[in-house]
């Protein structure tokens, strides 16, 4: 037997949401916060045309995706950097602070890929939380030693959908330290609607241990073909670069990417009916005497508690999947309206 790493033997995998048909075969998938939209044919044209040169590697750097996004956020190029979506970018944090000792804090239920990451990186978590459904960001503040050395705050948050005010965000960056990195967990900003959470990218210029994380793989409608991407002060960026698995980030991505940023207005129209949806959902949900935390983001959260599983299954026979998180609760991304449909009769048929 080959020998590993200690870690691995208590370890287990990620485990995603997956799909599930009801004996009908209706099926909705309700469980990974992707984009219920087909992709635009724009972007299945530009992946097209793109295939005709995968015989060759991609561009390493990624430099006119990295140009378009530098333009499209006003930002530097070199404040960039890239990677095969987000949790790679998020994965290459950990990389570049990992070493004996090194903590990260963050809060807790949040989402799940940071202790799997933290534990690969051996990174040690420290993790403080929620206080209802909210960050604790004081708690937060107070974990911080001279150990650690990142942050994540995950705003709005998997799978809760609460996000972070700016006093609050901002009184909390004031008091972290110099030698920790806040990451900026914004893989579904492009969904805030609360005039009050500030944009991760108006908090990073003036502070150089402040990094925005972001996705294409919500709002962009990209999730199967992973790209991700940081936005901080150049000697952070420069560094993450550094960790970059050789052309990670595949050429079809790369002009995906791209063509997807060409065609925002488009994309952000759909982000705006998933949001009118949201509300929608929400609101039944709360005439069916559900309580509802607020949510942020493309997805609503039930604090269900030991009946989680249950609740799950009840779901899964009508074939709509959900994402439990036994035992606290169950996140439900908001889909078409007839998967929506779907999911708010399971939620009015199940004993509350
Ligand atoms: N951050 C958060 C908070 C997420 O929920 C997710 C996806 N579930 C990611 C990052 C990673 O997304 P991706 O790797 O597809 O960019």
């Amino acid at each position: 037997m080959p020998r590993f790493r200690q870690i691995l033997d208590t370890m287990t995998a990620y485990s995603p949401g997956k799909a599930v048909a009801a004996p009908d075969g209706r099926s909705y998938k309700l469980s990974s916060n992707e984009s219920p939209y087909d992709p635009l044919p724009s972007v299945v044209e530009a992946i097209a045309e793109g295939a005709r040169q995968i015989n060759r590697y991609p561009d390493p750097g990624s430099v006119r995706l990295t140009e378009a996004i530098a333009e499209r956020f006003g930002v530097p190029v070199g404040h960039i950097a890239l990677g095969a979506g987000s949790v790679t970018v998020a994965q290459q944090l950990f990389e570049s602070v990992g070493e004996p000792g090194a903590e990260v804090v963050y809060a807790w239920r949040s989402f799940e890929a940071y202790p799997l990451l933290a534990d690969l990186a051996g990174v040690k978590s420290v993790t403080v939380p929620l206080a209802g459904e909210d960050h604790d960001l004081d708690g937060m503040a107070e974990a911080i030693n001279d150990r650690t050395r990142l942050v994540f705050v995950c705003t709005p948050n998997n799978p809760t959908g609460t996000a972070i005010h700016r006093g609050a965000l901002e009184a909390f960056l004031d008091r972290v330290p110099e030698h920790v990195l806040v990451v900026l967990d914004e893989a579904y900003h492009e969904y805030v609607r609360d005039e009050d959470v500030p944009d991760g990218l108006t908090l990073y210029r003036d502070r150089t241990n402040v990094a925005v994380l972001r996705t294409f793989s919500k709002a962009y409608g990209l999730a199967g073909l992973r790209v991700g991407y940081l936005i901080a002060q150049e000697p952070v960026a420069t560094t993450v670069r550094k960790t970059i698995v050789p052309f990670a980030v595949n050429h079809l991505a790369q002009v995906a990417a791209i063509a997807s940023l060409r065609a925002e207005d488009e994309l952000l129209e759909r982000v705006e009916r998933v949001v009118k949806e949201r509300t929608r959902v929400r609101e039944a949900l709360i005439a069916q005497g559900w309580t509802v935390p607020p949510t942020e983001a493309n997805f609503v959260w039930l604090r269900i508690g030991e009946r989680t599983l249950d609740f799950a299954a009840a779901c899964a026979t009508e074939g709509v999947a959900v994402r439990p998180f036994a035992p606290e609760g169950v996140r439900v991304s908001i889909g078409s309206p007839e998967a929506n449909d779907a999911f708010l009769a399971c939620a009015a048929a199940f004993p509350h």
